[in-house]
């Protein structure tokens, strides 16, 4: 079966590139102006190996999760340290007075089109207009599933005198300067930025990034920590299992709340590199010392091959890594000692 998938077209940009190492800059960064994972490798797939996939491809049964209606009363009151999962890997982090959202997507579609592309199957577990002021946006990398023109477009006409503030990876920014959004940082991995009484820091997972057949990896992609006075998080963003999480729990320390990624996982000879499986995100929620987990990239949108519920069911059987329905606001204080 042939789907229609974001996928496709950025893979079929990839071009075999012998990218040479840019020797004044960090590993990561290629001469040619793109940026490979820490491993030193760009993920590549070649088109045949895109064809066989999109040939062996099963139908995907769209699944709708069941959701709880917002807390309105909660999310306008926050908590020091609450989140809240609306869907995909959009969630209402707030913490210590800070209102912070993750790769917002509450479009019908992950899609540079409104007529094509991945449909959402679960909608949105609350509108735009039902958000508090949102203080802070952070943007994992430029896919269309985590990067979403329509959505930061609404956030900034709701917030026309107080906008958000956006934390995106290097080289994200000047898609963001087309849109006449002006409070953009990027930040390198490693790098970080003092918000109030708030650290964000940019730190390496094993992805890649592309928006057109022309842009393969020329922005790069990243999670983030934020550290604030009541909550450590750790935000994975799109992740293969890799080093990079035993990295970051050495540089930054132990967090209490992982928010892991556990959908997109199959055919694992296609997808390994780029999406871990839920066992995988285990395996960063133990490297990464969390005291909490949250699922997310699951659910909403079919990307590829496993079943719609399957990601939910294999994180539930981990024992650790929790799935609650999207709308659901989770008060964390008090719960990670
Ligand atoms: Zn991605
Ligand atoms: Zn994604």
């Amino acid at each position: 079966m042939l789907r229609p998938s974001i996928v496709i077209t950025s893979l079929l940009a990839s071009c075999a590139s012998s990218v040479e190492l840019n020797e004044e800059a960090p590993e990561h960064h290629r001469r040619d102006g793109t940026f490979v994972n820490s491993n030193g490798k760009a993920i590549d797939k070649p088109l045949s190996a895109l064809i066989k996939w999109q040939r062996e491809a099963p139908d995907v049964i769209p699944l709708t999760l069941p959701s709880v209606p917002p807390q309105l009363d909660a999310l306008t009151n926050p908590s020091d340290a609450q989140v809240t999962w609306i869907g995909h890997s959009t969630f209402l982090l707030q913490v210590d007075g800070l209102s912070i959202l993750t790769d917002p997507i509450f479009s019908e579609r992950a899609s540079p089109v409104s007529f094509a592309g991945p449909k959402r199957t679960t909608p949105p577990a609350m509108t735009l207009e039902q958000l508090p002021p949102i203080d802070i946006v952070l943007i994992s990398h430029n896919h269309y599933d985590h990067l979403d023109k329509p959505s930061i477009k609404a956030l900034q006409s709701k917030q026309p005198d107080n906008p958000p503030s956006y934390y995106v990876p290097l080289r994200q920014k000047a898609w963001f300067d087309k849109l006449g959004v002006s409070d953009v940082t990027e930040l390198d991995w490693w790098a970080s930025a003092e918000i109030g009484n708030a650290t964000v820091h940019a730190v390496p997972v094993q992805h890649w990034s592309s928006r057109s057949p022309f842009d393969r990896n020329k922005a790069l992609w990243a999670g983030f920590v934020i550290d604030s006075p009541s909550l450590r998080t750790l935000f994975v963003g799109d992740s293969g299992y890799s080093n990079d999480f035993k990295a970051i729990a050495q540089r930054l320390g132990t967090v209490d709340l992982a928010l892991v990624p556990i959908g997109a996982y199959d055919p694992r000879w296609f997808m390994k590199s780029a999406h871990m499986n839920p066992e995988e995100a285990l395996q960063v929620v133990e490297d990464v010392g969390a005291k909490r987990a949250i699922g997310m990239h699951w659910g909403t949108f079919s990307l590829t091959d496993e079943p719609m519920a399957e990601p939910g069911e294999r994180a539930d059987a981990t024992g650790v890594i929790e799935t609650p329905k999207p709308g659901e606001t989770i008060d964390l204080i008090g719960t990670l000692d």
